[in-house]
């Protein structure tokens, strides 16, 4: 790309590192400016206009003009701009959001601390669980378990739970302490033959397996994602959340469900755990309940959870934790705004059913040479890329033949990223039938344009 100097790009270059982003690549091609956004799409400096196909960054539920969520922040902004909830202060935007949540929660819960990332909370868990296993005179309970392509956040300790090399390598990570088990994917790690079931078998067995070897009573939580979404959206196999449960409960190991993708209607209910009847200690939720308008980030906890922490910050002093903008009013009062739309205009039975529109016209591609698996639940999917069908590989580099397809998509105004190899797709909730018509045949001439450059 030729910038022009003292252009947008050429200023960008100059002065911005950016996140997940191959610096020197950048500095050749320069980035794409996105200057506003009306529904599902957004526009370029030039004017063109694009599907955003991943809903920002998985969160975008709303779309990207709603104007109710800007005159909520206007109107707190004006009434309150900015108040804390340290040292017993409080104020009406978050407490109205902490009942909210507890009363919307799939299960039983009995308290909320808010913060403002998705890393953030699950740091904020991790600490969490450390002061309860001290509370509760079990020092030595302190390891955590999460999964390989699980994606948790990027702060030293949330980055440590994520199972992605690219989030470890280099950075010295993960910390001791925070071990990880297989993942999920059938498609990629089950045996040839293995039914989903036995597959989801070996999987509980492996757990159950690992926590044995490392002592039962060291082990204090169990983190996952209903749906992993930047792993490359692997839905689990069947009997997977029953079968996993099953060895925690034996333990007496907390689970904590990372819903920051799933919450808020992305699989088709309000809560990923209710598709897939998890039943969890902490829920961790972010991004949609703001449709990332504004930064925001809450951990729902049961009792089972708040009691000996409550214990130990009376036996100490104090709970010796919190983050300046944790439970801003304005967010708080954005995310309230948020979940009254998506209650008013039934978005959670919306997704479920353009989802079910959605899969069922993916679907159609899974015959193309270059689709290994279409994959997904409700409004998020991935599309598999592969060379070879039968040995279910892309390019060489893995990413290469999938980082080629955004690109080809992005030409075609449709904004998708590539999880390695897998394209993920997950729209706004408002998206409809015609924008979806729009997705999928963007994506088959993708399809073709693709298979067009292999062939060169
Ligand atoms: N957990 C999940 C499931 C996520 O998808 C993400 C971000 O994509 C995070 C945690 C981290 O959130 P943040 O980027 O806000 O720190």
């Amino acid at each position: 790309m030729t910038m022009q100097p003292n252009s947008q790009e050429a200023r960008d270059v100059a002065y911005q590192l950016h996140a997940y982003t191959n610096a020197r690549s950048h500095q050749q091609a320069g980035p794409l400016v996105i200057e506003r956004g009306e529904g599902p799409y957004v526009f370029d400096a030039a004017g063109k206009r694009y599907l955003e196909a991943m809903a920002g960054l998985w969160s975008v539920g709303l779309g990207f003009s709603e104007k109710r969520l800007v005159d909520a922040a206007h109107r707190q902004m004006q009434a309150l701009p900015f108040y804390h909830t340290f040292a017993s202060r409080s104020h009406g935007p978050s407490i109205d959001l902490a009942e909210k949540l507890v009363k919307m929660a799939p299960v039983p819960m009995s308290k909320v601390f808010f913060t403002n990332s998705g890393s953030e909370a699950n740091d904020t868990v991790l600490k969490l669980i450390a002061y309860r296993s001290n509370a509760l005179g079990q020092p030595q309970r302190k390891k955590v378990i999460s999964r390989l392509r699980g994606y948790h956040g990027v702060t030293i300790a949330s980055a440590s739970l994520t199972g992605l090399p690219n989030n470890h390598r280099s950075f010295d990570l993960p910390l001791p302490n925070i071990l990880h088990t297989g993942s999920p994917h059938h498609y990629k790690d089950a045996a040839a033959g293995e039914s989903e079931e036995a597959f989801a078998t070996r999987r509980a067995e492996e757990l159950d397996a690992l926590i044995q070897k490392e002592g039962p009573d060291t082990i204090a939580a169990f983190f996952g994602e209903p749906v992993m979404g930047a792993g490359g959206v692997i839905v689990p196999p069947a009997t997977y959340w029953e079968k996993i449960q099953a060895v925690l409960n034996k333990y007496d190991i907390l689970l904590v469900a990372d819903e920051v993708i799933c919450g808020f209607g992305r699989t088709g209910k309000m809560f990923g755990c209710e598709t897939f009847n998890i039943r969890p200690d902490v829920l961790v939720v972010s991004k949609q309940i703001t449709s990332s308008y504004f930064p925001f980030s809450a951990i729902i906890m049961n009792d089972r959870m708040f009691e000996p922490i409550a214990d130990e910050s009376n036996k100490i002093g104090v709970l010796g934790h919190g983050f300046t903008a944790g439970g801003h009013p304005v967010g708080s009062a954005v995310a309230l705004e948020n979940l009254r739309i998506i209650e008013e205009r039934n978005l959670v039975a919306h997704a479920a059913e353009i989802g079910a529109y959605m899969q069922d016209r993916l679907r159609t591609l899974a015959d193309h040479p270059l689709v290994g698996e279409v994959r997904g639940i409700g409004l998020i999917a991935a599309v598999e890329l592969v060379l070879d069908k039968t040995r279910k590989v892309a390019a060489g580099t893995p990413g290469a033949l999938g980082g080629v397809a955004s690109r080809l998509l992005l030409e075609r105004g449709i904004i998708s990223r590539n999880m390695l190899d897998a394209l993920a797709i997950c729209p706004p909730l408002i998206v409809t039938k015609v924008q979806i018509d729009e997705l999928v045949d963007g994506l088959a001439g993708m399809l073709e344009d693709l298979k067009a450059e292999a062939a060169k």
